[in-house]
């Protein structure tokens, strides 16, 4: 039996794994410290925990669940790492610099099947979701190779914008924002943490109701039916109708803003038809959307789309500060080492597959 990852728990799991197993709950508070605290990386490095509980744990657990198959780092201190899952399948784990501290990009799903038009991820299919502890997992690998590197730097921001679709993952997604943010762990502040969809309305919802500050993105790329229709199919089953009323719900249950990604595609969707259409969309709710504008990033497969020329791009950003809605246009990392999401996973695929 393959073993699961320890790092799928949350601390109420845990505590509840163990007292069935007549283990009280203090205990579960020091498993927890030595995992997220000491960082330990193996059982075996365990102290001061109960000899029974490390031995049930490790019966059932495991601290490995994925082996680093490639590690790519750019100049300007993005790292990309590629893990190999015990079953084989390859996912994307994305280290970013910032100003404001580093932030990991996690994958959720081996693949995804919302099969947008421009994107490397959708290329291949989903074949089949993380678990929780897979996504903490990467976090935890992260934190390993900076722990190593003797810097005392700490992951500081979670974006959930690697392969796959959170919300078509969601019961995992939100055990792993539950462990990452607990206080008595990594404690990674839920603002500090932003999941990304491409508009799954119903989840939107739900995920509002959850009560977790997490900030939510949501992938629009277009501001017409039409257009949006012809990029990312998804909005054939899920019109701008349903995702505004979902975004409307989203902003009145959590009074918190919303971002909205656009990415800048040349001639498909950067015009100022585009970029007025869009400031229509939101005028109502000015105070309330925040507008990322991100360049293209080309993908081999997808040769239909190229990046927007600068001017487009800077026009486009006028407009919409023109009309009060506030936007920036998103600033590039690791553009020197496949950055666009999901890349490097189907270049490396490709390639072993040629071996
Ligand atoms: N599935 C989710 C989250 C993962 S994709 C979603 O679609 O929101 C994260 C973001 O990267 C999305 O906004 C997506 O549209 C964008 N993206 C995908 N491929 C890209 C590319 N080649 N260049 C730039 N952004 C891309
Ligand atoms: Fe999936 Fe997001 Fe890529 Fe669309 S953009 S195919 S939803 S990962």
């Amino acid at each position: 039996m393959m073993k699961k990852s320890i790092y799928g728990l949350t601390f109420e799991q845990l505590s509840a794994w163990l007292l069935e197993r007549g283990i009280k709950r203090f205990h579960a508070a020091q498993v927890w410290d030595q995992l997220y605290r000491k960082r330990v990386a193996s059982f075996t490095e365990m102290s001061g925990v109960k000899e029974e509980c490390v031995k049930l744990l490790s019966e059932r657990f495991s601290f490995q669940t994925m082996q680093q198959h490639v590690k790519q780092e750019s100049e300007d201190g993005t790292v990309k790492f590629l893990f190999k899952l015990q079953d084989g399948n390859l996912i994307e784990t994305v280290l970013m610099k910032h100003k404001y501290g580093l932030s990991v990009c996690v994958t959720t799903q081996v693949g995804c099947n919302i099969g947008c038009s421009f994107c490397a991820s959708g290329l291949l299919k989903k074949s089949r979701d993380l678990s929780s502890g897979e996504i903490v997992e990467q976090i935890m690998n992260v934190q390993l190779h900076l722990d190593e590197r003797n810097k005392d730097e700490r992951v500081s921001h979670i974006v959930v914008m690697g392969i796959g679709e959170p919300f078509d993952n969601f019961e995992n997604m939100i055990d792993f924002i539950n462990v990452v943010i607990d206080p008595k762990g990594l404690a990674i502040g839920s603002r500090r943490i932003t999941v990304s969809t491409s508009g799954l309305a119903k989840k939107i919802r739900e995920f509002a109701d959850t009560g977790l500050n997490v900030n939510l993105a949501l992938s629009l790329h277009a501001p017409n039916n039409e257009l949006r229709t012809r990029i990312m199919k998804i909005n054939k089953a899920i019109p701008l109708e349903p995702l505004m009323e979902a975004v409307d719900y989203y902003i009145t249950t959590t009074n918190r803003r919303i971002t909205i990604e656009y990415i800048l595609l040349r001639d498909v969707n950067d015009h100022q038809k585009e970029a007025e259409e869009l400031a229509d969309l939101f005028q109502d709710k000015k105070q309330k959307v925040y507008v990322n504008l991100i360049p293209y990033n080309p993908v081999d497969e997808h040769g239909q789309y190229q990046r927007s020329k600068q001017a487009s791009v800077l026009a486009f950003y006028d407009t919409l500060k023109k009309r009060g809605i506030n936007c920036k246009i998103r600033q590039e990392h690791g553009t020197d080492i496949d950055a666009a999401c999901g890349q490097l996973r189907s270049k490396q695929i490709k390639k072993e597959k040629a071996q």
